[in-house]
């Protein structure tokens, strides 16, 4: 017979608290496992509804379940949100005054508490471990557990200290949760939570409502409300752009076009960031030009679009930040734009960071994987899913290069003319001084550095500036030229292949993608 909150416990409690009817796929499953005394490693996407599949068996089993998270500043509207629902939840973090965590351990200790949030630093003081041992505890999930890997963007050094779960509460239930774990992270949590042989619950990634649109940058911000105007008037959506300067530029720039938007980011005052979220959360159409501190634990399930202005730095961050449109299953627009100058500028930023080799190394990858999907010509959600480990089989449909697919040349000869402007005038100039050797321009550059008697000079008047421009950001993307000091390129090892003829190079013809409607696209 089917299951019914009536004969099910779980789904009872998921009708009376939360009003839903049903669980979302694995979900079921993994609340059982968990209700009935396992370990689980859960993997899914952000807004997968990673929330109730620790809320719930905490419900269900005997004691407290202990939430460790390192997003300090949701745990007051998370636990909110769950006292308004009947949920008796508490949180421990830095931000109680002693008297508040002194009665939040005085409840957990009577077991007067359903849900604790607890920070990862603050559950590994001796003081913290001690109450856990004598408080009745129903579960500890780890959310966000990805932080306990240095592979990862957000690793946490607290985390590893959470191997004192399994060390010190072997018979408690352990859960392990993320949307970001690639095989070395994967190995990272089951290590530091003894998580081996549990059972690991892995959701496709796929969103099959947004669609997915990489576009050549021309006029950004044209090209923006270009977007805005033709596909998504009066909608919620996040502009994310890399700085706080072009945030502002961005923002003010859209309201004078008649866009309602606002801007966010870390260096506006706890009081506008606040002001903005809200606004963002509770009216209808309000855009959000931002960096990448906005979005974290914000759930609004009507964002109808994303767009990038600037790359981001890896694809987890890409499929963490388009992820945000479309959570209700309607249609999305995952929308971003770049070009040359934002392949030298992140791959420079990354090169530049004071992190380990290593650490910069599994970096470079993951920007690397991330260009690689930008220039693709097959299924854009192939290329995505395929990162996370995931078989698709394109054409999925819904992205630009399925609705339109670009035009494939051999570029091999065009490739080694432009890698042999690069060489021949000693691998340290930028992409608009190659494109006019290339073209054949005498400028006053070219010709006060001789570059006019180069043999190279003018091989390249069969294609536009515009081409140029493509091959080289191609040529950086994918690894052939590299970008050393004020914006030079160099000719990488890679490319002596190329030169020699012994691969060949199969580039697409930027062409901008034509607009769909808003009627195109339902259809
Ligand atoms: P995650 O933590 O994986 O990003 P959340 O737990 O915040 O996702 O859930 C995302 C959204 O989906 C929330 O608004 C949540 O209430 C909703 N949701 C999750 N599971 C269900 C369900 N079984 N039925 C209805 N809504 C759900
Ligand atoms: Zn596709």
């Amino acid at each position: 017979s089917a299951a019914s909150p009536a004969t099910d416990p779980a789904l009872n409690i998921l009708k009376t608290v939360w009003g839903y009817d049903a669980f979302r796929g694995v979900q079921a499953e993994i609340v059982r496992t968990v209700a009935e005394g396992g370990n689980a490693l859960v993997l899914m996407p952000t807004g997968g509804g990673k929330s109730l599949c620790y809320q719930v068996p905490s419900l269900l089993r005997p004691g407290v379940g202990i939430i460790v998270s390192p997003l300090i500043a949701l745990m007051k509207d998370q636990v909110d949100t769950l006292r308004a629902l009947g949920v008796r939840a508490a949180y421990l973090n830095s931000t109680l005054s002693p008297e508040g965590a002194r009665e939040v351990e005085a409840a957990l200790v009577a077991g007067e508490l359903d849900l604790l949030y607890v920070a990862p630093e603050r559950l590994l003081l001796p003081r913290t471990l001690d109450l856990l041992e004598r408080a009745p505890v129903a579960l500890f999930a780890v959310d966000e557990a990805h932080c306990v890997s240095q592979w990862g963007h957000d690793f946490r050094p607290e985390y590893q200290g959470l191997s004192v779960l399994p060390a010190r509460f072997a018979h408690i239930p352990r859960l392990a949760l993320t949307a970001t774990a690639d095989d070395r992270t994967r190995a990272d949590i089951l290590r530091v939570l003894d998580l081996h042989g549990a059972p690991q619950f892995i959701s496709s990634f796929d969103r099959p409502n947004i669609q997915y649109r990489v576009a050549a940058k021309e006029g950004p911000k044209t090209q923006l409300l270009d977007f805005i105007r033709t596909e998504h008037a009066g909608d919620a959506g996040i502009v994310y752009c890399l700085s706080r300067k072009s945030v502002e530029e961005t923002a003010q720039w859209l309201q004078a076009q008649g866009v309602d938007a606002v801007a966010y980011h870390a260096g506006l005052s706890p009081r506008e960031r606040n002001h903005a979220q809200e606004r963002f959360l509770n009216e209808e159409g309000l855009v959000v030009v931002a960096t990448v501190a906005f979005g974290m634990g914000i759930d609004k399930p009507n964002v109808r679009f994303v767009a990038h202005l600037d790359l981001p730095k890896s694809m987890e961050g890409y499929y963490q930040e388009t992820g945000r449109a479309g959570r209700d299953g309607l249609p999305g627009t995952a929308w971003m734009v770049y070009g040359l100058a934002d392949v030298v500028n992140v791959r420079r930023m990354l090169a530049a960071s004071d992190a380990p080799e290593e650490v910069k190394r599994v970096e470079a990858g993951k920007l690397d994987a991330l260009l690689t999907f930008c220039e693709t010509a097959s299924c854009r959600r192939e290329v995505l899913l395929a990162y996370f480990g995931e078989t698709f089989h394109g054409p999925c449909g819904n992205c630009d290069t399925c609705l339109n697919p670009p035009q494939v040349r051999d570029m091999t000869r065009e490739a080694q003319m432009a890698l042999s402007a690069a060489i021949r005038t000693g691998n340290r100039f930028g992409a608009a001084h190659l494109t006019d050797v290339l073209l054949g321009r005498a400028t006053e550059k070219v010709v006060g550095m001789g570059h006019h008697t180069l043999p190279t000079f003018g091989v390249g008047t069969a294609h536009d500036e515009k081409t140029w421009r493509g091959v080289l950001r191609q040529l950086v993307s994918l690894g052939y030229l590299a970008a050393g000091e004020y914006h030079g390129l160099s000719a990488t090892g890679k490319a002596r292949t190329l030169l020699k003829g012994e691969t060949r190079l199969t580039l697409r013809e930027d062409t901008l993608q034509p607009r769909t409607t808003k009627r195109e696209r339902q259809r």
